[in-house]
């Protein structure tokens, strides 16, 4: 089974720390007819984790993901990362990203997946609000060490069950590959850029399940610049030094220019459904509980 999922969140970004250039806005909207186009060529399905704000200030990008008929999920409100939130805070945010997206989707919200997978072993309790706000299916555990985020102790690789504090979601972890006795992302983001497509294809076709999650900066091929230090720690909380920044500018560009070619033919030669499709094919009373 293998899923395909993006995250959508530029459009609030771009509005919220770079002054809302309309050049970018175009830009992204090009880049998401492109991957709708593709989409419906091969008969595919996915799930757009989209912002609540995304609904309150660009309501038509949500509008043309639902009418070519994808499953729109919650990406939180306003992408701030979950380790930073009390469970009040993050309740609020729920609640409020809930609402905004049902009220243009026009149906019931339940798959969620945190920025930057935030959630892990120190705020498991992020299950039990999210269920509390009627979340069904969450796909943001991110079983390996990352910069932000990442649950590296969390060892089931399909879906499973996550329960904390009596409160169950279906959980759609992101799939991972060992290499050189570490687990490794491979089926998104900068991995995905990184890994060569041959390595990518034989890893998701010989794998039970597999979780590929883009952005729609993974497919802007106009190199973006290093962010300045004030920058860096105003979008990630953390000390802006040079290395950081390095990293992250390395990350943002590394094989942008060929992502789109690398997604079209994995989709081509892999069939890909959405969580909601997914859900309804497992036999949830036959999958590992995880207590966390
Ligand atoms: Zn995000």
């Amino acid at each position: 089974m293998n899923l395909i999922s993006f995250d959508i969140e530029e459009w609030f970004i771009e509005k919220k720390f770079n002054g809302a250039r309309q050049d970018k806005y175009v830009q992204y909207d090009a880049i998401l007819s492109r991957i709708l186009d593709l989409l419906e060529e091969k008969e595919c399905k996915a799930t757009f984790f989209c912002l609540g704000k995304i609904a309150c200030d660009f309501p038509y990008v949500i509008k043309r993901i639902a009418e070519r008929g994808h499953e729109v999920g919650c990406h939180s409100n306003k992408h701030l990362w979950l380790t930073k939130m009390t469970p009040k805070e993050l309740r609020k945010d729920t609640k409020e990203a809930i609402m905004s997206l049902e009220d243009v989707y026009g149906q019931k919200v339940v798959s969620y997946r945190a920025p930057a997978f935030s959630i892990g072993q120190q705020n498991a309790w992020a299950i039990e609000v999210l269920a509390e706000c009627g979340i069904e299916r969450d796909a943001s555990i991110f079983p390996a060490v990352r910069d932000f985020g990442g649950f590296s102790v969390f060892k089931e690789k399909t879906p499973c069950l996550v329960e904390f504090n009596g409160c169950t979601l279906k959980e759609f972890p992101i799939c991972t590959m060992q290499i050189f006795g570490k687990e490794i992302a491979y089926s998104g983001g900068g991995y995905f850029r990184l890994f060569p497509y041959s390595l990518v294809k034989k890893t998701i076709q010989t794998s039970l399940y597999a979780m590929c999650y883009f952005h729609i900066e993974d497919f802007i091929d106009t190199p973006k610049k290093m962010m300045s230090k004030e920058e860096y720690e105003i979008y990630f909380k953390e000390h802006g030094y040079f290395i950081n920044r390095l990293k992250r500018y390395v990350k943002s560009n590394i094989g942008t220019g060929d992502c789109f070619n690398k997604m079209n033919h994995l989709v081509s030669e892999c069939s890909f459904i959405s969580l909601a499709s997914a859900d309804r094919q497992i036999s949830w009373d036959l999958v590992n509980k995880v207590i966390i």
